[in-house]
C-alpha cells in the first residue's frame, strides 16, 4: 500500500512538472524599440567603432566605460529635454532612484570627478567611451529605445579648437567611409545671451497668427523652453522656426568673437559647413558652439531628421556635477545610423579577409585530424577557416564558396589513410593531392 500511495505521488508531481515544462511563453517579441544586429551589420559596426577609436586614440584620448545605470538624478537635473519622459527609471532594492542612461557623457562626467582625472592625466583631459543608451521615445523610423552611441570629450580647453577638432574627426572619417553629410553649426551663446533670446521667442511664438499655428508639445513648452520649438520637426513649426528671431543676433562680444574663432579653425582645417541659425539642438546645456552632422539623400539634400551625431560646448553641465568650473565639450555619434546610411549606400566597411583556406573533411576520424591541421596551419599565420560539426561534403564546399576562399583542402578516408590532403583551387577548379608534410610549403607558394 505505501508503495502506491508513493508512485500515485510521483506521477502527481510528474504531472505538475512536465505541464510547467510544457508551457510555452506567450510573448517573445523583441521589445520595441531595440533591434538585433546581425553578421553583416555587426561588420560594419565593429569597422565603424575600431575607425573611430583608432583616432581618438592616436589624438591621445583614453577610452573609458562606465556603467549602463547611473543615479537618476544626474540626468533629470542636467537639462535633456523630455528627459522625465524618456528615462527608463529603477528602484534598487535600497529605494535608490536608479536610471538606465539615456547619454554617455553624465557618466563620464562623473568618473572623470570619481577618478580625479583632472589631476592625474595630461591636459586637456581627452577621453572617448561607447555603448548602449536607452531613451524611452516615440517609435519612428531611425529612432531606437536602446542604441550604442560613441562619445569623445574634452574637458579644460576653453578655446573653440575643442570643438573644431570633434568636427574635423567625424568630416574626417565620413570622408573616408564615403558617406556624404553636410556639417551645420551655430552658436547658442551665454545663459545671458540665451536670457534676452528667449524672451524674444516666446513673444515671437506668441504673436496673433503663431501661437495657433505651433503644434500641443510646443505650445505647452513655450514659456519653460522656448528654444526646443526651433528643434520641432512638425512641418507648420517647422515653417514658423524659419521666421524666428535668431540666437546670433543676441551674442555679447565675447561669444561673437569665440563663434569667429571656430568658423576660422574649420575653414582652416578645409571643413566644410552649413550655418544654421536654427540648430539648437535637443539638449539645452549648451553654451556657445552646437554642432550636427546630417547625411545627404541621394538628391544631395541634407537629412536633418537622421542626424548621424552631434554635440557642443557644455560647460554648465560640468560645473552642474562636478561643481568645479572645468570646461567641457562633447559628441555623441550614433552607431546604428551610422551603419544604416552605409547599407543604404552600399558601403562596406569590414574588409573580406584575404587568402582564405577552408578545411573540410569526410569522416569521423577526419574530423579530428582536421582539427590538428587547421592548428598547425592557424600558428604558421594562414587564414584557415573550417566547420567541424558539418559533415556533408556539399554543405562544406557551399560554405566555402560564401567565404569566397581560394583554397579549399579536403580530408578524406583516403588522404588520411595515405597520409595526404586534396588541395583545390577555388578560382581555376584544379585539384592535386599532396603529402600532409608539405602541406605548409605548398599553401605558401599557392598564395604567395
Ligand atoms: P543626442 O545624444 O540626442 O545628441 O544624439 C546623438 C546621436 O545619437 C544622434 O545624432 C543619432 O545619431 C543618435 N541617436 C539619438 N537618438 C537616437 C535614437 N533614438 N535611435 C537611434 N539613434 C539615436
Amino acid at each position: 500500500m505505501p508503495k502506491v500511495t508513493k508512485k500515485i505521488k510521483a506521477t502527481e508531481a510528474q504531472k505538475k512538472d512536465s505541464s510547467s515544462k510544457n508551457k510555452i511563453l506567450k510573448d517573445v517579441s523583441r521589445t520595441l524599440g531595440t533591434k538585433d544586429i546581425l553578421a553583416n551589420d555587426f561588420n560594419n559596426l565593429e569597422a565603424v567603432k575600431n575607425d573611430l577609436s583608432d583616432f581618438f586614440k592616436r589624438y591621445g584620448f583614453s577610452q573609458l566605460e562606465t556603467p549602463i545605470m547611473e543615479k537618476a538624478e544626474m540626468f533629470k537635473n542636467n537639462f535633456r529635454r523630455d528627459v522625465s519622459k524618456e528615462l527608463y527609471e529603477i528602484t534598487s532594492d535600497k529605494g535608490e532612484k536608479l536610471a538606465l542612461r539615456s547619454e554617455l557623457t553624465q557618466g563620464i562626467i562623473r568618473a572623470f570627478m570619481d577618478h580625479n582625472l583632472n589631476e592625474t592625466m595630461p591636459q586637456p583631459v581627452r577621453l572617448f567611451s561607447l555603448g548602449p543608451v536607452f531613451r524611452q521615445e516615440k517609435l519612428q523610423s531611425s529612432r531606437y529605445r536602446q542604441f550604442t552611441q560613441i562619445n569623445a570629450e574634452i574637458f579644460g580647453e576653453n578655446k573653440p579648437v575643442a570643438e573644431a577638432f570633434l568636427i574635423y574627426t567625424m568630416a574626417t572619417l565620413c570622408e573616408d567611409w564615403g558617406l556624404d553629410i553636410e556639417v551645420q553649426i551655430n552658436s547658442l551663446g551665454k545663459s545671458e545671451c540665451q536670457k534676452e533670446y528667449r524672451n524674444k521667442l516666446i513673444s515671437y511664438y506668441k504673436e496673433r497668427g503663431n501661437r495657433s499655428k505651433i503644434c500641443n508639445e510646443c505650445r505647452k513648452n513655450l514659456t519653460k523652453d522656448p528654444m526646443a520649438l526651433l528643434d520641432c520637426t512638425e512641418k507648420e513649426c517647422l515653417n514658423l522656426a524659419e521666421g524666428a528671431p535668431q540666437i546670433v543676433d543676441f551674442l555679447n562680444e565675447e561669444s561673437r568673437e569665440y563663434f569667429q574663432k571656430l568658423v576660422e579653425y574649420l575653414d582652416e582645417l578645409g571643413i566644410k559647413y552649413n550655418f544654421n541659425p536654427r540648430l539648437v539642438r535637443g539638449l539645452n546645456y549648451y553654451n556657445d558652439t552646437v554642432f550636427e552632422f546630417w547625411p545627404l539623400a541621394d538628391n544631395g539634400q541634407p537629412q536633418y531628421k537622421y542626424a548621424l551625431g552631434g554635440g557642443g560646448r557644455y560647460d554648465r553641465l560640468v560645473e552642474k556635477i562636478s561643481g568645479q568650473e572645468i570646461s567641457g565639450v562633447g559628441m555623441a555619434l550614433g552607431l546604428e545610423r551610422i551603419v544604416y546610411k552605409l547599407k543604404d549606400k552600399n558601403l562596406i566597411l569590414f574588409p573580406q579577409p584575404e587568402n582564405l583556406i577552408f578545411l573540410a573533411q569526410l569522416s569521423e576520424r577526419a574530423k579530428l585530424k582536421s582539427i590538428q591541421i587547421f592548428e598547425e596551419l592557424r600558428k604558421e599565420g594562414f587564414n584557415v577557416r573550417n566547420s567541424f560539426v558539418a559533415s556533408s561534403l556539399k554543405k562544406q564546399l557551399e560554405e566555402a564558396k560564401q567565404l569566397q576562399t581560394r583554397i579549399c583542402l579536403i580530408l578524406g578516408k583516403k588522404e588520411l589513410t595515405d597520409d595526404t590532403i586534396l588541395l583545390r583551387d577555388m578560382d581555376s577548379g584544379m585539384q592535386e593531392i599532396i603529402p600532409q608534410k608539405k602541406l605548409i610549403k605548398e599553401l605558401q607558394k599557392k598564395l604567395n
